[in-house]
Order: structure tokens, then sequence, then C-alpha cells
């Protein structure tokens, strides 16, 4: 099997709804190869794109190392939550060249790429085509300012870029200008690609709601003109009106990052192109790693291998994404002579308490932060795979609901049949386990013809109807249990038979629940092999019994209980901290509350203050979010900015970070604000200075005292470190509104 994961873009960091699709399909992805089957699982960042090309511009960096820094971040997320992918790549390697212009030329040369010049709006001076959602203007309806090049956001109006009122760039400001390209298309709408796609879109291979959405956008109100950064919602791009399934404008003129079209100077192919290509780029990566057959995975076909064995395509995507993989993928595949996947499982999104992630506000429940705080990550896969089925519907996050499912199953139910009968067994039985009871065995046996049942339901993804089937087995065990009452029994020398069989079948039985929940609880599980002395169980082992005589090892605690003062720590908000923001690029604020500047107000104030929209342009293909991150002049207004004179600057005792400085800006007093400057400012050097400071952020209390403010300070990326505090150019005085 080759299965994959969506790729997430570059452009930032993993937020809990990859981790969700990552943990949907390892738990997959366990369960086949715990019934032995052979799976490859890899997954890439998807690094091309405008968005990451913008992102990179505005930090003073080439791409590549924007890339590259965030994909340094992934081990950690993927080894912490146990993601078990066998290789990961990115889209900007030489395999995904190879690939794309690969497959380019193949549908070239069978007809289905043909060119056509469009007309599009132009940055005169960033130089570039600008996407639909790099274009703001006055809405031509009801006259709102600042609407997007597609859509109004205050009456609901549709429109074309080029009906908007005096439009302009949001890179740069400037009013863009009409150009013609040339552009390519991929021929979606050709009767070979049409016939193809009904037939394999209704071949089973998708969920019924799946199939039906993707013969809706193949029968009727389809086009194929998907945004740069903003896949709708459901995945359909915009046009309703069109009435065949349109060609897709694969192409995108320089500067772009990407891979470049062969044989047409300046172009590149559009990301989302390559992107898909990517999971071939890293299964033929990881193929050459590992030394195996690569071509033998991708041949079209859905036979056997030259060795015989079945091969199957799966992949795991958002909801966000259907279009892209089934009909733009599929056809790609198909007439470049490459296999067709076999499988697109689909899941909702994840909710937080009922609110949708949003990936610009910063909001919800932090992937990292559950792991820096210690908490378990396999009750955030115990407790996702209770939530979760083979629909497409959202999964919702709740954290009273999580603290609950997590202790009463995994502690109360599971753990607690080990910690009751294992001190007997080593303490009285030399760890041995008695000859297994036909009664007991009878009195489990409804239950456990049962797992044939668990066994297909983890292959539907029906994973919450899995859990449950698997909780009522432990149920039982915990019944049987409480009737026998070992620790009765351990008191009487008579009954000293009856503890070591009761004890001995409650392990038996605890193996197996443990072994059923491995998929799950990949590292409990191999905690309890190693207590039960038994290591690479597989399913199958399920039908084998320990058998009497076998020796375990002394009981070692399996797993903690939620406490829940780590999930009010998980979602409260960021504590005031004396060490200010962290050193990382584009962010932009000094100072109390600064820490993991998020706010627009810190954003606002980059050096490269005209290139920061794009910074926060977050276009995000298989993300959650769509949002560009872009706000509106109103947003912006919110921020009230001063000039602001320092009166005084002082170390802090206590504090290598903090400077406290009292900044005059026009009040009666000055106001008393901490700023994590220390490392970069000599406090002598600052009296006196003109600064920008935010003037209506709430006040914070801090361990050294109250911080009525925040200093604005741009932050030199990884490789040239540094903070320099914004300072106004001679004329300023001190309260000043900076707008
Ligand atoms: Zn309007």
């Amino acid at each position: 099997m080759f299965v994959t994961a969506a790729l997430p873009y570059a452009n930032g960091s993993f937020h809990i709804g990859h981790i969700m699709e990552y943990i949907q399909a390892d738990i997959w992805v366990r369960f086949q190869r715990l019934l032995g089957h052979e799976v490859h699982f890899v997954c890439a960042d998807d690094a091309h794109g405008a968005p990451i090309m913008l992102k990179a511009d505005s930090e003073g960096i080439a791409p590549e190392e924007l890339v590259a820094r965030i994909a340094a971040e992934r081990p950690r997320y993927l080894q912490g939550y146990h993601i078990s992918f066998d290789h990961w790549h990115s889209t900007h390697s030489p395999e995904n060249t190879r690939l794309s212009q690969e497959i380019y030329r193949k549908l070239k040369a069978k007809g289905l790429i043909e060119t056509r010049t469009i007309e599009q709006f132009f940055d005169p001076v960033k130089a570039m085509f600008l996407p639909d959602r790099y274009i703001k203007g006055e809405c031509p309806v009801c006259h709102a300012k600042d609407q997007f090049g597609d859509a109004c956001e205050v009456c609901g109006s549709v429109y074309a870029p080029t009906d908007l009122i005096n439009p302009y760039s949001t890179i740069t400001g400037a009013a863009p200008v009409m150009r013609s390209s040339e552009h390519y298309f991929f021929k979606l709408s050709d009767p070979r690609c049409r016939d193809f796609l009904a037939q394999w879109t209704g071949g089973g291979r998708l969920q019924a709601e799946v199939a039906n959405k993707a013969r809706e956008w193949l029968g009727s109100d389809t086009a194929a003109e998907a945004d740069e950064a903003d896949p709708a919602a459901d995945g359909a791009p915009a046009d309703p009106q069109a009435d065949t399934l349109a060609d897709w404008d694969i192409s995108r003129d320089a500067p772009y990052f990407g891979i470049p079209i062969p044989d047409a100077p300046g172009k590149f192919f559009y990301v989302w192109l390559d992107a898909p290509v990517g999971y071939l780029a890293s299964l033929m990566a990881h193929c050459a790693r590992v030394g195996l057959d690569f071509e033998s995975f991708v041949a079209p076909g859905d036979g056997l291998t030259a060795d015989g064995l079945a091969r199957e395509q799966v992949h795991f995507i958002g909801k966000d994404i259907i279009y892209f993989h089934t009909l733009f993928w599929p056809a790609m595949l198909k007439f470049s002579d490459f296999k067709v996947p076999d499988h697109v499982f689909v899941h909702g999104f994840l909710t937080v308490s009922g609110e949708k992630m949003s990936k610009s506000r910063g909001t919800g429940l932090s992937p990292l932060k559950y792991l820096d705080l210690g908490m378990n990550p396999e009750w955030l896969r115990y407790y996702l795979a209770a939530k979760l089925n083979s629909r497409v519907e959202d999964v919702d996050f709740n954290a009273d609901d999580f603290i609950a499912r997590v202790n009463s199953d995994l502690v109360g139910k599971l753990v607690n049949i080990a910690s009751r009968c294992a001190g007997f067994l080593t303490k009285r039985f030399d760890g041995t386990l008695a000859e297994a009871d036909p009664a007991t065995a009878q009195a489990f046996a409804g239950g456990w013809a049962g797992v044939d049942a668990i066994s297909d339901l983890y292959q539907q993804r029906e994973l919450g109807k899995a859990m449950r089937e698997i909780m009522a087995l432990a149920d039982r065990v915990n019944q049987f249990i409480d009737s026998e009452k070992p620790w009765e029994l351990a008191k009487r020398p008579d009954q000293s038979e009856r503890l070591h069989r009761v004890c001995s079948d409650a392990l038996r039985a605890f193996r197996d629940l443990a072994l059923m929940l491995a998929p799950v609880l990949p590292a409990t599980a191999a905690k309890v092999g190693a207590f039960l002395n038994q290591d690479g169980a597989t399913w199958a082992s399920l039908r084998e019994p320990l058998p009497a005589g076998h020796r375990i090892r002394p009981y070692q605690h399996l797993l903690q209980r939620v406490d829940p003062k780590q999930v009010d720590a998980l979602f409260a908000p960021p504590p005031d901290q004396e060490s200010g923001p962290a050193a990382g690029p584009a962010k932009a604020a000094a100072g109390a509350g600064a820490a993991g500047a998020e706010g627009a107000g810190a954003k606002t104030a980059t050096a490269a203050a005209a290139t920061t929209a794009a910074t926060a342009a977050g276009g995000a293909p298989s993300g959650m979010d769509s949002g560009t991150g872009i706000i509106g002049i109103d947003d912006f207004s919110k921020v009230q900015l001063r000039v602001a004179r320092i009166v005084s600057a002082e170390r802090v005792d206590g504090s290598s970070k903090l400077l406290k400085l009292m900044l005059d800006i026009g009040e009666s007093q000055p106001r008393q604000v901490f700023s994590g400057i220390a490392a970069h400012y000599d406090p002598a050097d600052l009296a006196g200075k003109l600064t920008v400071m935010v003037s209506n952020l709430a006040p914070r209390k801090m361990k050294f005292g109250l911080s009525a403010g925040m200093v604005l300070a741009a932050f030199g990326a990884e490789d040239e470190k540094g903070i320099f505090l914004l300072e106004p150019h001679a004329g300023a005085s001190p309260g000043m509104v900076v707008r």
C-alpha cells in the first residue's frame, strides 16, 4: 500500500487540523501493518506558490530558506504524536521536478494541453501578475472599500476583479494594470477526461457524499479557475455559472516559486499542479532510500505487481480539497500513464468547543503547547479516534469530554484491568499464567466474537464505533474482575488456584484489548508488550491466547490520568512572560504581552510594512483555513499607535531580558512599559529617544509591575539576530498618532 496524508503548505507550522488528519491516517496505517500488509506511508511539504514567495520576500529571505525553516519544525510534531510516516519529502525537490515535467509532457503528447492568452491584473511595482486574492478595491455595487477581487464581504455581491472601483494590489498598494499573458491549460473538458472521471468517481472508491459532490461537478456546474490562495471552503472553485467541466489553468508567470514548464520560458506550474505530484515524489525518494521498485507502485492498471502483490494507492485529505483530489489529480495520473488512486478518504474539520479553527487568529488547540505541557499524545489519539467516523463530518474537541473520556476509558477501564490483577501474579505465582479457564473464555466469547467486527470497523475508518466496541469488551472484563474479587480471593489460602486463574484470564483479555488498541495507542501497546513479555504481536495473535506457564514481567505504570489543570493550561492565554517575544522572524513587537506576537498590531509594524499583508497571506492549499491573514483597514484602525518619548529606561532586577521604560505620549503621566529588549540595548542609549508604542493595549500585570503598552521593533531573522526599535523621522513629537 502507498498511503499519503495531504501535503501541508510550507508557509507555517502545523495546526491541530493537520495533526488530526495525520492521526486518522496513522491509525489506519498502523492497523494495516498489524494485519501484515506492507504499507509505505509518505508525505511532504507543499513548498511552492505565490504565498510562500511573497512571505519569504517580506522576510528578506529566499523561499528555499523559509521552506527549510518550516521543514525543520516538522519532526517535533510528527514524533511527538507518534505519526509513523516512512518518509517526509518536499515538492521543491528533483524528484518532483522530474515527475511534474514528465506528467506535463505526457499530457501534452496526448493533446490535453493548450495555451490561451488571458488578461489579468498586473502589479507594476512588484512586476508580477496578481492572483485575485491580492487585489482589493471598492465594491462596484455597495461601494464598500477594501473588498476582495472576487466578492464583497459587505453586500455579498460576486464580481470579477476588473469590476472593482479603484483596485489596488495588496502587496504594494499600487494600482494594477491589465496585461495579457499566455497561459497553459489542462483540457479537462476533453471527452476523454470526462468519460474517465465519470467512471472513476463512480467506482466505489469514494465516500458516498464525496462521490455525489464529484459527480455534481462533473455534471454541470464546474469551473476550474481555482484561486491561488483560496480553495473555497468546500473545495469548489468559484463560478457556478459554467456549464461544463472547465479547463484548468496550470501555469503562472514569473516571478513565481515553482517548477519551470518545459519549453516555456518564464512560465511555471501553478502550485496545485505540482503539489499532488509531491505524493509520488515522496514515494520515489522513499523507494530510492529503502531499495524498492518505484515503477511497480505507480504503473497503470489495478493488477498485480511482478512479485504477485496487489497494490493500493490511498489518500487521506480534508474536505476543503476534494475538488483537486477527485478531478484534477486522477485525470492527471490517468492520462500520463500512472496508476490512479484506489481511495481518497475525506474527513471533516476539527472544531474546538464548536468553533472552527482560525490560523490567523491563532486560537484553538496548539499541538506544540499540548506536547510542551507534557500531555500524553495518546490521550489525543484516543479521543480523536473515539470521535472519528467514515463520513465527512466535523469533529469537535470538547475539553470536559476529553478529560472524561480519556480518564474513564483508558485509565478506568483499560489500565485498571492490569493494575488490579498483575500484582497477584507477580507476587504469588512467580509471574506465570495459569491454564485458561474454559468457562471464563466462554464468558468472554460472546464479546470476543466481535474481534472481526472491530477489524471491519478499523478497515472502514469507523474508529468511534471500534473504540466503543473495544470499551464494551473492557467493561465485560472489569465485570468479571468485580464479581471474582481477586483481592478477596487473595486473603483465602484455599482460593489460591482460583486467584491464579482469574488473574491469568483477566491478563489474557487485557493483552487482547491492548492489541486491539495498538493502532491508536502505539506507545502504550509497546509498554504492554514489554510487560506481558510478548513483543511483535499482530492482529492474528488475537487468535492465540497467551499459553499457560507464560511469564510476565512486573507491572509498570502504563498511563496517567488527564489532569484538568493541564487542559486549563492548554487553553489559557499565554502567560505574562519576562522573556519577551520569541526571536522569530516576522514578529514585530517587543515588550509586555508580545510573546508570540500574533496580533494585527504587531504584524503591521514589521519594517517592510508594505509587504506584511503578504506575510500573513497564507494560502493553504491543504490547510484547514483558507483565510489569507489579510486584514481590512478597520482591523488595523483598532490598534492605536503613538509616538512616544522614552523618558527613562532602566534594567529590571531579577530579569536579564526586560527593560523598564517610562514613555511620554502626551498624557499627564508617563506610561510604564516592560519591554524584552535588554539584551540589545543599553538603557543609557535610550533615554530621550523617540519610538512608537501601541497605546490601547490592555495593561498587563507582570511580575515586576504593570505594563501599560508595548513598543514596536523590527526583528532580525535567524541568521541576523537583533531587535531594532522603530524611531520616527525628525520632527515627530510625543503623542502624535501613527496611522
Ligand atoms: Zn458590496
